[in-house]
């Protein structure tokens, strides 16, 4: 037979009781104690809930109070000496503080685990850094779950993801030096288990699926050749894309298993299971851990068969990765409407799914024939469902020519036709879309939702919030305004809940960072729009201002990477499927009049597949789905976008290639630095880079901006600089909003003076 097991299991507890409590805790409302029972308890029923779906081994220290990288800097004694926590025990409070900051040290990095959504704390590393077996958690919960009477197989990152995932804070520093001394480290952790009677020990690392470079790769074998005799067999898991390329290499390791990524990367199975070493087992991630839907099961099944009947015992399956991805459980969504339900399996629907396959393996096809019969009227059902096809949406994007992905005329006839029409000062300033989202604006929405605010009532207190917003604009003097965003409580389901083939789980939560969850919409089919979704509220705001107001819209990349998407067809359609929707509220606001349109794609950059070879073709097809959408208006009218981050040099020309009149960037926080690039690119468009860090509540000094703007300047060509905060101003407070926007309008105005009296003096 063959062992079932699971790579990890989500910790924030199906009604989020993680979050509650560390949130509780952090606020001082409850102690540590009732911190660790919560926390204790969610992993018991965690563990139960896998046994009893049938899993053989089930994992621990995939619990993390925070982040699984954060908790191995603290198994592994590496706090940034910055927090001046040498010669102590890791406690919680340090350990939060890592994550949080404190008042005189700012927190530590937080960047996207791979190209998921989840965020991980990233390890900051010198010469100096120096490791030691620093907390006992991991080994207390391995006594848990033994008390429980489980069998227990630890989780922990892989030395060589530990460290390349961290990042160097010193220069002429290779921070794969640190690995010599991180080594003996972990072999005295391993050792440690198997004084514990630990027998078996999941060594996550994923890093193998990325471009490694070659020293890194050469390093692998060094690093579990010290490893080997520690005493616990090692499974070394690699998962989110295919790992073939070191087959050879993983094959010769002196681990006892492998766990390859099987719904990514499906041909690896054959390219591993072909003169597989037999003294190792081979671990099939054969259930999607990153979607939620059903398998078609017998397909499955059918794929493993061969592999079962050369491996037989050694065989292992799980599901492709951790299931921290996908939600716990689909039987919560009582609401949820049946059809679609039907289609769904979260994380213990998925180990149900594994625990088919199983008893497939073990008692042969018929044993399970009902199963399969049951699932694949399920699949089926869903494959020929009327709700997922629209005859319409597919003959539209058949029928799209080369035209719709392209503006007519170029940028700089249309500048031309938009200037002649906004009729905008120098440095024209503007904000990012939102403004605080009050208490008062969460309050009425929850009270909405209730049904105890009628549906009149609400929209009322929301035009009083965006007549606000628009007098504070204009009290401030900005030159483009915006509405405020007061109606969306966050920028992809608002789209997404207007939208057809959408659908909304209630407790579909799933963990970004910390205790912050996200829920995200499904996308179960072809997608349109059945009427406008932001012109009412455009055109109100609008007709309240002389000033142009600016169309507020997500764009169909960020719309697509924050949900669940379709696995029945390629992301690409999909993509241009929301596009077409984009597109007509495009036009709609165009023809109410709205001059200046807003894509935002805050999420361009994190869809990039995870090896360099395949980035071209998502780059190709990302930039059509943002075109489709922008290219359908008239010279005069102007498209906005707006991206959150700094790393763009690697794919600037993808980003010129959106074709955007204006875009608007994260600066403030590097300085400017990255103005650098777009200089050396010749980036052709109008820029914004942002002049304040709209993260930190503090007030930047009118001065400050200026400065930075006067570096911008050295690079771009002034008349083709915008005025503008670095991201939306929703997490911000008003007073605080209020005085940081007067001095960006007074920074602006003052490179205006600057360039006239330079050219008098000429
Ligand atoms: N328009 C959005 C806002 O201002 C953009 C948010 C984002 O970039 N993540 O909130
Ligand atoms: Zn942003």
């Amino acid at each position: 037979m063959a062992v079932i097991h699971n790579l990890g299991f989500p910790r924030i507890g199906a009604g989020r009781e993680l979050k509650k409590a560390l949130e509780r805790y952090w606020a001082g409302e409850i102690g540590q104690e009732a911190l660790l029972a919560v926390a204790r308890q969610l992993r018991g029923q965690h563990w139960q809930r896998q046994r009893q779906a049938g899993i053989d081994l089930v994992p621990v220290g995939d619990f993390a109070y925070y982040d699984q990288m954060l908790t191995m800097t603290a198994l592994l004694g590496a706090a940034p000496a910055r927090f001046g926590f040498a010669g102590a025990r890791s406690s919680l409070d340090q350990y939060f503080t890592m994550a949080r900051g404190r008042e005189d040290q700012p927190a530590m990095e937080m960047t996207k685990w791979f190209d998921t959504n989840y965020h991980y704390i990233v390890p900051e590393f010198t010469r100096l850094t120096d490791f030691s077996v620093n907390s006992d958690w991991l080994f207390d919960e391995v006594d848990e779950a033994r008390t429980q009477g489980l069998a227990a197989k630890p989780v922990l990152i892989g030395p060589l993801t530990y460290l390349y995932l961290g990042k160097e804070k010193q220069t002429d520093f290779n921070r794969l030096e640190l690995l010599p001394r991180l080594l003996p480290v972990y072999h005295e952790i391993l050792a440690k288990l198997n004084g514990q009677g630990v027998q078996w020990v999941q060594m996550d690392e994923p890093a193998l699926a990325l471009d490694l470079p070659p020293e890194w790769r050469a390093a692998l074998s060094e690093a579990y050749e010290q490893l080997a005799d520690a005493g616990p067999k090692l499974l070394l898991a690699t998962y989110f894309a295919s790992v073939a390329e070191h087959a050879a290499l993983l094959k010769a390791l002196p681990v006892a298993g492998l766990h390859i990524d099987l719904v990514r990367a499906p041909e690896q199975l054959a390219i591993f299971a072909q003169d597989y070493p037999d003294d190792k087992v081979l671990s099939a991630g054969i259930i999607d851990g990153r979607n939620i839907w059903r398998s078609d099961l017998g397909r499955v099944f059918q794929a493993v068969l061969p592999a079962y009947e050369a491996l037989g015992c050694r065989l292992w399956l799980a599901p492709s990765c951790s299931l921290l991805h996908v939600p716990i459980d689909v039987e919560l969504e009582t609401e949820l409407d049946g059809e679609i339900k039907s289609w769904l399996a979260f994380a213990v629907q998925k180990l149900d799914e594994l625990a088919i396959i199983d008893k497939g393996l073990r008692l042969g096809a018929e044993a399970i024939a009902a199963e399969l019969r049951a699932q694949e009227r399920v699949v089926e059902h869903r494959r020929s469902s009327p709700r997922i096809h629209k005859a319409t949406v597919r003959t539209r994007l058949e029928q799209l020519s080369d035209e719709d992905f392209r503006r007519p005329s170029s940028f700089a006839d249309r500048i031309a036709a938009q200037r002649a029409r906004l009729k905008l000062p120098a440095f024209p300033t503007t904000t990012i879309g939102s403004f605080p989202q009050t208490e008062a604006i969460r309050k009425a929405r929850a009270a909405y939702k209730r049904g105890q605010l009628s549906e009149e009532a609400y929209r009322e207190k929301m035009r009083e919030e965006i007549r606000l917003a628009v007098e504070k604009q204009e009290a401030v003097g900005l030159d483009v305004l915006v509405h405020g965003e007061a109606e969306r409580n966050d920028m992809v389901e608002y789209f997404g809940e207007q939208l057809e083939g959408f659908a909304f789980t209630r407790h579909g939560w799933v963990q970004s960072y910390g205790s912050r969850c996200v829920k995200p919409p499904i996308i179960f089919g072809d997608v349109e729009r059945p009427r406008p979704m932001t012109v009412e509220w455009i055109a109100y705001a609008q007709s309240l201002t002389p000033r142009p107001m600016k169309g507020m819209l997500t764009g169909p990349v960020t719309i697509l990477q924050w949900s669940f998407v379709r696995d029945d067809q390629p992301r690409a359609t999909t993509a241009l499927q929301i596009a077409l929707a984009i597109r007509d509220e495009v036009r709609d606001l165009e023809r109410a009049g709205i001059a200046v349109i807003q894509i935002d794609e805050p999420a361009f950059r994190e869809g990039l597949p995870l090896k360099r070879k395949n980035w071209d073709e998502y780059l190709d097809w990302a930039a059509r789905a943002f075109r489709l959408c922008s290219s359908g208006v008239r010279d005069e009218t102007q498209i906005h976008t707006h991206m959150c981050y700094a790393e763009f040099n690697d794919i600037l020309p993808a980003i010129a290639a959106l074709d955007a009149d204006v875009i608007t960037i994260e600066t403030s926080r590097s300085d400017m630095e990255l103005l650098e690039a777009f200089r050396a690119f010749r980036y052709p468009n109008d820029i914004g880079p942002g002049v304040y860090d709209i993260h930190s509540p503090r007030v930047p000094a009118s001065g400050e901006m200026r400065d930075l703007l006067e570096k911008a300047r050295a690079v771009v060509a002034p008349e083709r600089l915008w005025v503008n905060p670095d991201c939306g101003l929703k997490t911000r407070a008003w007073p605080e909003v209020q005085r940081a926007l007067e001095n960006m309008v007074e920074a602006a105005k003052a490179m205006r003076e600057r360039d006239k009296t330079t050219e008098c003096r000429i």
